[in-house]
C-alpha cells in the first residue's frame, strides 16, 4: 500500500501505556466467559458488556510518537489509513448532502475502558458506537501476520476500515436498529442480525478501498489478496475450527470466511453503499 506521503489523522488518542482497571466488574461469570470467547476481531462489545458502565475515560491526544518519544511506524501507519477512511467517507456523505462525523481512533495496550465497557486486547479491535471510537492494540497485527497467517500492511488497513465501517453504520442508524431487533430476537436470530451487520462492514470497507484507491492510487499489486487473506482467516467457521474443531453455523456473529471475503469484494467492486445492502438480501 502506498501510504508514506499520506496525511496523518487529529483523530488518534494514544492511550498506549496507561493502565485501566474495570470500573465495575458488570456480568459476572457470563461476561468475563463472552470475552474471553471473543477472540473474533471486530466483536461489538457493547453487545457482550452492555450493563457495563460508564468509566472515566484517560485521554491523550497529539501525533502519534512511541514510548520513547521516537517515530512509531504502526502508530504512525494506522494514522493515515485512518486519514484516508476520513476523506473518502466526508466526499461519500457530502455527495448524499450530509456531513460526516470522524470517529477517533484509541490505540490502547493490555486493556482499555470504553463507554462500551471495559475490554481486553485478546477481543481484537473492536468500535464502540456510545462513544463514537475504534479501539485497536496494535499487538493485534502481529496476531494477523503470525497467528491468522494474514500478513501485509493492507490487511491491516482493512481491519480499521472494517470498524470504520461500524461507524458509518452507526451515524447512518443500522447499529441502533440492529441492536433494538436483537433485543426481541432469539439468540439464533440475534446472531444472523450480528452476521449481517459485520458482512456490511467488510463491505463498507471495500467501498473504502474503491474510493481511496480512485482517488489517491493506494493499491499495490498484492495488497488485495491481503485484505481478502484477512477477511477470510478471521471468518467464524476458521476461527471456530481452529479454537475448538467444529463449526456451529448458528453461532456465527461475524459470518464465514467466505461470505466475509464475498462482501468486501462487493464493496470494492461497485463502491456504492447500495451495494451493501446485506439487510436486504436473502442469502449472504
Ligand atoms: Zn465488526
Amino acid at each position: 500500500m502506498r501510504w508514506e506521503g499520506g496525511r496523518r489523522s487529529s483523530n488518534v488518542e494514544d492511550r498506549r501505556g496507561m493502565t485501566s482497571r474495570p470500573a465495575f466488574v458488570g456480568g459476572g461469570l457470563g461476561t468475563i466467559v463472552l470475552v474471553l470467547v471473543a477472540l473474533y476481531f471486530g466483536v461489538d462489545p457493547s453487545f457482550l458488556l452492555q450493563n457495563a458502565p460508564v468509566g472515566g475515560a484517560q485521554q491523550e491526544s497529539g501525533p502519534p510518537l512511541g514510548a520513547d518519544g521516537q517515530p512509531d511506524p504502526a502508530a504512525d501507519f494506522i494514522s493515515v489509513v485512518l486519514a484516508d477512511t476520513e476523506d473518502t467517507w466526508t466526499a461519500i456523505f457530502a455527495e448524499g448532502g450530509q456531513r460526516y462525523r470522524a470517529p477517533n481512533l484509541v490505540l490502547f495496550s493490555g486493556n482499555v475502558q470504553s463507554a462500551c465497557g471495559f475490554a481486553q486486547s485478546a477481543m481484537g479491535p473492536f468500535y464502540c458506537p456510545a462513544d463514537q471510537k475504534a479501539y485497536i492494540d496494535l499487538s493485534f497485527y502481529q496476531d494477523l501476520r503470525d497467528r491468522f497467517q494474514a500478513p501485509g500492511d493492507f490487511a491491516q488497513a482493512y481491519v480499521l476500515a472494517h470498524e470504520v465501517g461500524h461507524h458509518v453504520q452507526n451515524l447512518l442508524g443500522l447499529s441502533a436498529k440492529v441492536q433494538q431487533a436483537r433485543r426481541q430476537a432469539s439468540e439464533a436470530e440475534g446472531n444472523a442480525l450480528s452476521v449481517r451487520l459485520e458482512l456490511q462492514a467488510d463491505c463498507l470497507a471495500g467501498i473504502w478501498a474503491h474510493h481511496a484507491d480512485r482517488s489517491r492510487q493506494i493499491l499495490e499489486t498484492g495488497d488485495i489478496d491481503e485484505a481478502l487473506a484477512a477477511a477470510s482467516a478471521i471468518g467464524d467457521d476458521r476461527l471456530q475450527q481452529q479454537s475448538q474443531g467444529y463449526v456451529t453455523p448458528d453461532s456465527f456473529t461475524h459470518g464465514s470466511a467466505e461470505q466475509r471475503v464475498r462482501w468486501f469484494k462487493r464493496g470494492l467492486a461497485s463502491g456504492q453503499l447500495e451495494a451493501c445492502d446485506t439487510f436486504g438480501v436473502e442469502s449472504l
